[in-house]
C-alpha cells in the first residue's frame, strides 16, 4: 500500500499514479484523550486501518498525482534519526573534502553514534527546501527513509525489520559549517520525506535498492543500499538500545557519495527502486536576522 498526505492534510491512497482520497478512513482512528500517546497515530494504527483506507479510497475523489501538493507522509514523528558516514565512498569524500565541508570527519559510525534532526524540519516533496542562509553552503543527501511502525525498545537486529511500517525517499539536507550536526541539519524544510509511504510488505529487501539524485537533470548521487556500512537492522537495534522508538519515527539511513551543493532555483530529482521518484524544488527562505 502507498499512502500520502496531500493538499490540506487529506489522506491519499496512491495507485498507478492516481491519488484516491481516503480521508474518511480517519474516522476509524481510536479516540484518544490528553496526554496523547507519543508518535504518529495513523502509523500506529495503520494495520487496523488498512481495510478502511481501501474502502474509503473506492468512494473518494481521484486526482493525478502530479496535480496534488504532496506533504510528508508522516505527520507527527517524535524524532528523525540520522546515520552519519554510512557508505564507504561517502566516508572517503568526507575525509578528502574537510575544507569544503568545514566540519571534521571524526571516525567511523560506531564511534560517532547516531544523531537527531528536529522533527519540525520535516516537509513533503511539494513543499520543497527553503535555503535560509544563501551565503553558506546547503548540501543534498539522498537516503532511504525507514518509518517505524510500533513502539520499539532493545530489539534484536534479527527482529528489527518487523518494526518498520514502510519506506520513503528521504533528503537529509545540511548547512555546512562548524556547528553541531543536529543544529545544521534541523533548519525548517531540511528534512524531506516522500513522495509517499510504501508499506514494508511491498519492499522485499531494503538492503538492495538502487538510489539516485540528480540536480537539474545532472546525476550527482547514484548507489545501492547494499553499500551501507551499517545495515538498517543494525541501525534499528542500535538506536532502540539507546532510546525507545515510536510509531512514525523516521530513520534516515545515511547517504552515498556525490554529496553536493544546491541553490534556490534548483530542482532535486530523487529516485529509489521499488519506491518511486520525487522532484523537490529548492527555494529562497525569508531573510534571517542572524
Ligand atoms: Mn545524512
Amino acid at each position: 500500500m502507498r499512502i500520502c498526505w496531500f493538499n490540506e492534510h487529506r489522506l491519499g491512497l496512491v495507485r498507478d499514479g492516481i491519488v484516491h482520497d481516503a480521508t474518511d478512513a480517519l474516522t476509524q482512528l481510536p479516540r484518544y484523550s490528553y496526554p496523547f500517546p507519543p508518535g504518529d497515530l495513523l502509523i500506529a494504527n495503520l494495520d487496523r486501518l488498512r481495510p478502511h483506507i481501501e474502502a474509503a479510497a473506492e468512494r473518494g475523489e481521484r486526482h493525478a498525482i502530479e496535480d496534488v501538493r504532496l506533504l510528508a507522509p508522516v505527520a507527527n514523528p517524535t524524532k528523525i534519526i540520522g546515520v552519519p558516514v554510512n557508505y564507504r565512498k561517502h566516508v572517503q569524500e568526507a575525509e578528502a573534502a574537510q575544507e569544503v565541508f568545514t566540519n571534521h570527519y571524526s571516525g567511523p559510525i560506531i564511534e560517532q553514534g547516531l544523531f537527531l534532526k528536529a522533527s519540525t524540519c520535516l516537509v513533503g516533496c511539494s513543499e520543497g527546501v527553503s535555503v535560509r542562509f544563501p551565503d553558506r553552503r546547503t548540501d543534498h543527501e539522498v537516503e532511504l527513509g525507514a518509518v517505524i511502525g510500533r513502539k520499539t525498545a532493545n530489539v534484536e537486529a534479527a527482529d528489527a525489520l518487523a518494526c518498520v511500517a514502510g519506506y520513503a525517499i528521504a533528503l537529509d539536507m545540511v548547512v555546512r559549517g562548524p556547528e553541531d550536526r543536529s543544529f545544521r541539519k534541523s533548519l525548517d524544510s531540511y528534512g524531506v520525506l516522500g513522495p509517499y509511504l510504501v508499506t514494508s510488505d511491498e519492499i522485499e529487501n531494503p538492503g538492495n535498492l538502487n538510489l539516485q539524485l540528480a540536480v537539474n537533470g545532472e546525476v550527482r548521487q547514484s548507489s545501492n543500499t547494499s553499500q551501507m556500512l551499517m545495515g538498517l537492522r543494525q541501525q534499528i537495534a542500535w538506536a532502540s538500545s539507546f532510546y525507545t522508538l515510536y510509531p512514525g519515527d523516521i530513520i534516515m539511513t545515511g547517504t552515498c557519495e556525490g554529496v553536493g551543493q544546491v541553490n534556490p532555483g534548483d530542482v532535486m530529482s530523487c529516485q529509489i527502486e521499488h519506491i518511486g521518484q520525487m522532484d523537490v524544488p529548492v527555494r529562497s527562505a525569508a531573510p534571517s536576522r542572524h
